[in-house]
C-alpha cells in the first residue's frame, strides 16, 4: 500500500481477533479502514490461544454476552463452534464464593455447582459447571472475516509514536507516515504506545502453554475443559484425545511450577506427554477487564487493549465498546 499518501477515515493498529474484528465491523459501514500490524497473524495472542470461549467468573453476565456474540460470529462466517461444558474450580476462597454466588443467584441458569464435580474417571472436585462454553478455532474466524470484508493487513509495520496534525492523526513507523482520521489502537499485550497515556493501569501477565501428545485410546481423558479461579489455570481435552493446557501468572518465574503443580493434581500421566511448550505475555487492567477508551490527549486515539485469558469472550464486547466510542463526538 502506498501508506505514505493514503488517508484514511481509521487506522487499525493490531491485527488480532479484536484488531480484525472492530475493521470488519467498520468496513461493513462503508468507513474506508486500514490494519497494520508489526508481526503479522505469527505474533499475536490470537495465533496462540486455546480457542476456548469462556464466560469469566468476576464479569460472568458481560461475558456470557460475549460468548453469545462469538456465537454468531461463528454462524455467520461458517466456522465450527464447538458447544461445551467448562468445569470451574477456585483454589482460594474468594474464588469459591464468586462460584457459588453464580449458581445460588442464577446469574447463568446452565451454571450449576456440584459438590462432587466429575474431572475425569477417577478424580472429583467440587465447583461450578456450565454448559456455555465453545469451542472455536480463534484464527480461522480471524482469517474468515479478513475475506470477507476485503480486508488486507499491512505487515510487518510497528507504529512507534502517533502525531496529532492539522486535519489528520499520524501513527509512525520505520519509513513511514500514516494519517488517519482516528486511530484505534488494537495491540494487546504491546502497550508501549499507550505508555505514556495510561500510566500504571495496565498489568502485565505472562502465560505458559503446554500441549500433550494424543493419549492412548484407553488413557483416561477430561470429559470438559477446565478453567481455575480468573483463568490462571485452563485445561482443553481436544478431539484427537491429547490436552492442551495453559497457565498464567504475573510472575513469570511462577509459571511452570505452577503448570506442573496443576497438572500433577489433576492427572500426573499428563505431564509424561508434554510435547511443545510456549509462552507469552497478556496485558490485563488491574479489575481483570480489557482496557478500552479514548486518549485524554487531544488525539482522535482510541485503545482497546488487554483481553487476557478470557480474551475471546472479551473481543465481540470491546467492539462494540469501540464503535460506540466512535460515535460518540
Ligand atoms: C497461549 C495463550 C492461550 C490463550 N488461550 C485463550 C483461550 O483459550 N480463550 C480465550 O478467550 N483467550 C485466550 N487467550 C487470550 C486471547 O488469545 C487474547 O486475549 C486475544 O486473542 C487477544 O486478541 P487481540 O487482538 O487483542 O491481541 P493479539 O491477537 O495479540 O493481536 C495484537 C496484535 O497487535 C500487534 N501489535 C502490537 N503492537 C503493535 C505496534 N506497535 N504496531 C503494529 N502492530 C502491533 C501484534 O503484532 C499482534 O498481532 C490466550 C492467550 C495466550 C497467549
Amino acid at each position: 500500500m502506498d501508506t505514505r499518501a493514503s488517508h484514511y477515515d481509521v487506522l487499525v493498529v493490531g491485527a488480532g481477533l479484536t484488531g480484525v474484528l472492530i475493521a470488519a465491523q467498520l468496513a461493513e459501514r462503508g468507513v474506508r479502514v486500514a490494519l497494520v500490524d508489526a508481526l503479522g497473524a505469527a505474533g499475536s495472542a490470537t495465533r496462540r490461544s486455546l480457542g476456548l470461549v469462556a464466560p469469566q467468573p468476576s464479569h460472568w453476565q458481560e461475558t456470557m454476552c460475549g460468548v453469545e456474540l462469538m456465537h454468531q460470529l461463528c454462524k455467520t462466517y461458517s466456522i465450527p463452534a464447538r458447544s461445551c461444558r467448562i468445569a470451574y474450580l477456585a483454589t482460594h476462597d474468594e474464588a469459591r464464593t464468586r462460584l457459588l454466588n453464580i449458581a445460588r443467584l442464577k446469574i447463568d441458569t446452565k451454571a450449576q455447582w456440584h459438590g462432587a464435580l466429575p474431572i475425569h474417571q477417577d478424580a472429583v472436585a467440587e465447583g461450578l459447571l456450565t454448559e456455555s462454553g465453545l469451542l472455536v478455532d480463534l484464527e480461522q474466524l480471524r482469517a474468515a472475516l479478513l475475506r470477507q470484508h476485503a480486508l488486507a493487513v499491512h505487515s510487518p509495520i510497528e507504529i512507534e509514536s502517533l502525531e496529532r496534525g492539522p486535519d489528520a492523526v499520524y501513527a509512525l513507523a520505520q519509513g513511514y507516515t500514516l494519517p488517519a482520521s482516528s486511530i484505534v489502537l488494537a495491540t494487546n499485550a504491546f502497550a508501549g504506545l499507550l505508555s505514556p497515556y495510561l500510566g500504571d493501569s495496565v498489568q502485565f501477565m505472562a502465560s505458559i502453554t503446554w500441549r500433550s501428545q494424543p493419549r492412548p485410546a484407553h488413557a483416561k481423558r477430561f470429559e470438559q475443559p477446565i478453567v481455575v479461579d480468573e483463568g490462571t489455570f485452563a485445561l482443553i481435552p481436544l478431539e484427537d484425545n491429547s490436552v492442551h493446557a495453559m497457565a498464567c501468572s504475573s510472575n513469570p518465574a511462577a509459571l511452570r511450577p505452577q503448570l506442573v503443580a496443576m497438572l500433577n493434581q489433576l492427572d500426573a500421566d499428563l505431564l509424561s506427554y508434554t510435547a511443545e511448550q510456549s509462552s507469552g505475555v497478556l496485558t490485563k487492567g488491574s479489575d481483570g477487564m480489557p482496557l478500552v477508551g479514548q486518549l485524554n490527549a487531544p488525539m482522535p486515539v482510541l485503545y482497546a487493549i488487554g483481553l487476557g485469558p478470557f480474551g475471546a469472550a472479551w473481543a465481540p464486547i470491546v467492539c462494540e465498546r469501540v464503535l460506540a466510542l466512535m460515535q460518540t463526538p
